[in-house]
């Protein structure tokens, strides 16, 4: 059985005292028990709101992890760093990791195996940009990027991870996907995993959406067959907001 997720990708928002007091919000405030709830704060936040945490449901992620396991890479966070402080999950491939600092494929591919082999859960981001969706290729976009993001994970472990479908168009603009368009490349994406890992994997995925998710759009995204949840960016930096999306399904 899949589950019910959403996760808050706060970005490089909030200082380290206000992340802490979203925190302690969230904590205080949260009621969906059927959801399960993640949040994504900068490396900085995350050694002090594990603490905060601690007993809560919520699970902290971090928004990246470095593909080696050690040794001289310059401010670079080993995946043993963020273990210690209590950190489950990684939000890799993130399309702003992929346009900015240049993550391939490859390299996402890379950083999903260090996760799984650290016995993290990867929360791992695929999606198209505005150029490629107009051109109709979002479905061999996305497909590309699972085929190789996924290269490296085995059959055994292909129910560790969860898949974030994040068109690029709708992050941050304030645009969101229909509920008709996230769910046919949910479909898609289940399709995707169907043929490398069979369809009793693909079922259990859990498959969230991202982009311009908000109260107001959530739970008729969340109401389609093939969406498990979100990964929220704005919203997440909100208690509120990201308590009443939790509240959607
Ligand atoms: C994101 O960056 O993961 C995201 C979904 O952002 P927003 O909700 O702000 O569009």
């Amino acid at each position: 059985m899949r589950k019910q997720i959403v996760a808050g990708n706060w970005k490089m928002n909030t200082t380290p005292t206000e992340g802490l007091k979203l925190a302690q919000a969230l904590v205080a405030n949260a009621r969906n028990n059927a959801v399960e709830l993640i949040i994504a704060p900068p490396y900085t936040h995350l050694s002090e709101i594990s603490k905060v945490l601690k007993g809560s449901t919520i699970r902290l992620s971090s928004q990246n992890i470095a593909k080696e396991k050690e040794g001289a890479y310059t401010g670079e966070i080993s995946g043993a760093m963020l273990k210690d402080i209590s950190v489950t999950h990684c939000i890799i491939g993130h399309s702003e990791r992929r346009t900015y600092y240049a993550e391939t494929d490859e390299i996402v591919a890379d950083k999903v195996k260090t996760a799984l082999d650290l016995g993290f859960t990867p929360i791992l981001c695929v999606g198209e940009n505005i150029d490629e969706r107009k051109a109709n290729q979002h479905f061999e976009v996305v497909e590309k990027q699972l085929n190789i993001g996924l290269s490296q994970v085995d059959k055994s472990d292909i129910d560790r991870v969860i898949v974030a479908y994040e068109p690029v168009w709708a992050i941050g603009t304030g645009l969101t996907a229909t509920p008709e368009q996230a769910q046919e490349i949910h479909a898609h994406i289940r399709t995707v995993i169907a043929k490398q890992y069979g369809a009793t994997s693909a079922e259990n995925v859990s498959v969230l959406y991202g982009g311009s998710c908000k109260p107001s759009n959530a739970q008729q995204l969340f109401a389609q067959k093939d969406i498990d949840g979100g990964l929220i960016g704005g919203a997440a930096l909100n208690a509120d907001d990201f308590l009443s999306i939790a509240d959607s399904f």
